[in-house]
């Protein structure tokens, strides 16, 4: 069943209150980037970064930024997918927060994650709406901590 965070954009009281736990989480952690995953990863993202003065770096997938990028593959269920992100976008030893709207395997995640890393950066935490189950011992978030705000049964 697909999880649809598109309902929850249309009530600004609850799309605040989102945005305002994560930023309220966030706000001293001393986070430099903000990076989220295409596509509703943008829906949140940018909002977080705003409220905690990061930057906002997209990672999007093949073939859509117009820059040099590095890649990272993944697996999905059936078959793979990947995850792009500008060259010089990130500065070694930034703090970074990766957002998405859900995580289900972390296969995504780690996929960010893995970028970040390559530029350089520290990811602090990885942080999604929606968690449909965890991910066990973290290993699937190269052991990074996860920070969810439902659980649906
Ligand atoms: P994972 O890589 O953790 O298995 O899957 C998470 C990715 O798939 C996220 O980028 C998320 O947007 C997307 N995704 C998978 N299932 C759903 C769903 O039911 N609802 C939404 N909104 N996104 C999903």
């Amino acid at each position: 069943m697909f999880q649809d965070i598109t309902t929850l954009l249309l009530d600004h009281k609850a799309f605040k209150d989102t945005v305002d736990i994560f930023v309220d989480r966030y706000r001293d952690m001393g986070i430099s980037v903000v990076a989220g995953v295409e596509a509703r990863g943008f829906m949140f993202g940018p909002s977080i970064a705003l409220a905690i003065g990061a930057k906002f770096v997209p990672l999007r997938k093949p073939r859509k930024l117009p820059g040099e990028v590095i890649s990272e593959s993944y697996v999905l269920e059936y078959g793979k997918d990947c995850l792009e992100m500008h060259v010089g976008a990130v500065q070694p030893g930034e703090r970074a927060l990766v957002i998405d709207d859900l995580v289900a395997t972390g296969g995504t995640l780690s996929a960010a994650i893995r970028l970040l890393e390559r530029a350089g950066a520290h990811v602090v935490e990885c942080a999604c709406v929606v968690g449909l189950r965890e991910v066990k011992g973290q290993h699937g978030l190269n052991g990074k901590p996860l920070y969810i705000l439902v659980e649906p049964r």
